[in-house]
């Protein structure tokens, strides 16, 4: 916080100190310059509010509409969106089927539910995915405010099957201090991964 602080009051004295600056002071903005890089680099897990989850009775039934729908896409990856035990929408991946490398599974179900749904309502549902969210998908998730995220497959499992941009959905939701999110990896992984041997 002192790190951001203290680049963000360089940044906003910047004009002020633009007409008399000596050496000094041009070398403490290019350290609150770098220091600013640091701290936007550096892990938000302080601020963050991603939590690891348990499973709970219900994920599994849930992860297996998830899986039922990989196991009709495109690529084999499906999601549905859940609330008080009902599934309120449910996407597959369909990147070949609609032209649209981003219909992944999570972003055709969050397509779908806002088609019907106010957005508003996504807050606070549970997805379920059979392949951990790639950080399009997380950033969709986070952006959308919904509370929980269950995964069977995680990326490093997914990598071995096909390609997959090596960021873990914990670490794209530490890097989002504004949403609270829970995760919980591994449900029905095996089941996940045996669609790609078909
Ligand atoms: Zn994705």
């Amino acid at each position: 916080m002192w790190l951001e602080g203290t680049a963000m009051s360089e940044h906003s004295c910047g004009p002020r100190h633009a007409q008399g600056h000596d050496r000094r002071q041009i070398l403490t903005s290019l350290l609150g310059a770098g220091l600013a890089g640091a701290a936007l680099n550096a892990p938000r897990q302080a601020l963050a509010e991603a939590t690891r989850m348990a499973p709970i009775p219900g994920d599994e039934l849930f992860m297996r509409m998830a899986i039922a729908e990989a196991a009709q896409a495109d690529f084999p990856f499906g999601a549905v969106i859940v609330r008080d035990g009902k599934v309120l929408a449910a996407g597959r991946n369909l990147g070949t089927t609609t032209n649209d490398p981003t219909a992944h599974g999570e972003m055709v179900a969050i397509r779908r539910f806002v088609a019907s749904r106010p957005a508003g309502e996504l807050k606070g549902t549970t997805l379920y995915t059979s392949g951990e969210p790639c950080p399009m998908c997380m950033g969709a998730i986070l952006w959308c405010g919904i509370g929980r995220v269950v995964f069977a497959a995680s990326i490093e499992e997914l990598a071995a099957k096909i390609g997959q941009i090596m960021l873990t959905s914990r670490a794209v939701a530490d890097a989002a201090p504004f949403a609270t999110i829970a995760i919980t990896g591994g449900v029905l992984s095996a089941e996940a991964l045996a669609l790609f041997s078909k």
